[in-house]
């Protein structure tokens, strides 16, 4: 690169010294960062949820900041290691024995290995994972896949619901919605479907997570007429679900014209 060329010594100079405001207001940055706390971070939310994560830099993580809680991204593996009176829960299942469980282990697999590249800390959870209670989290998704029974040829599509909690800003949830509803729409060219169960909206897990901590339950597909896609594109369906995520982040915008 010409312009650093040091035969140029005033040149340099100016450099260096910028160079060194720059480390100096990233360093600041990054305390102030590691500074906020849950007790503030409802004021700071907004601008959290905005600013640490536009340059992809500050990602990659270093061990004072892999101890905040916001830059984790909690993956609940719908079904898994639920197991009442001692019999493991499969969810859906289909007449040639294909679970629900297995198809959300998979898609939860394949989206943490995506989210990782981005250097989020991503943890996979269980249904009743007893770090639910009080977990604090930039996201939290929970991966569920609709029943195998045939309805009729509507049954399919994918469905999201944003946490019912009552927090101080639920409209971080309900963006954390539309972000995935939007990109996972685009990624995978599945049709949203706004029929939401009883059992999305009354979710368990969403009266366990902190208040803080934006939440939504998705099912991914209809394990009968979206077989196709979940079986065979399963590392599509995740990405569908990360983009989500980075939308929410990155505090992208979302184009409704996509
Ligand atoms: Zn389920």
């Amino acid at each position: 690169m010409s312009y650093m060329n040091t035969t140029n010594p005033q040149l340099f100079q100016s450099l260096v010294k910028i160079g060194k405001m720059v480390g100096v207001f990233a360093f600041v940055s990054a305390t102030l960062f590691t500074m906020w706390t849950p007790a503030n971070i409802l004021v700071n939310q907004n601008q959290l949820v905005g600013l640490p994560f536009t340059d992809n830099t500050m990602l990659v993580v270093d061990s004072d900041q892999a101890a905040s809680p916001y830059q984790k991204i909690g993956i609940i593996v719908g079904h898994h290691g639920y197991a009442p009176e001692g019999i493991p829960d499969p969810g859906a299942v289909c007449p040639d024995g294909l679970t629900e469980v297995s198809l959300n282990l998979r898609i939860a697999t394949l989206l943490r290995q995506d989210l990782l590249q981005d250097g989020f800390i991503v943890e996979l959870l269980d249904e009743v994972d007893p770090l639910l209670e009080g977990y604090e989290a930039l996201a939290v998704i929970s991966i569920h896949n609709d029943t195998c029974e045939f309805i009729d040829n509507s049954a399919t599509g994918f469905k999201v619901k944003a946490t019912y909690k009552e927090t101080n800003q639920p409209e971080l949830s309900e963006r954390l919605a539309a972000c995935v509803v939007n990109r996972y729409n685009t990624v995978t060219g599945l049709r949203y479907d706004p029929r939401v169960t009883d059992d999305m909206t009354r979710y368990h897990a969403f009266e366990k997570f902190a208040g803080n901590t934006p939440s939504v339950i998705v099912e991914t597909g209809y394990m009968l007429l979206d077989r196709q896609l979940l079986t065979e594109q399963p590392d599509l369906v995740a990405h569908g679900l990360a983009q989500g995520i980075r939308c929410f982040a990155y505090n992208e915008t979302i184009n409704l014209g996509q």
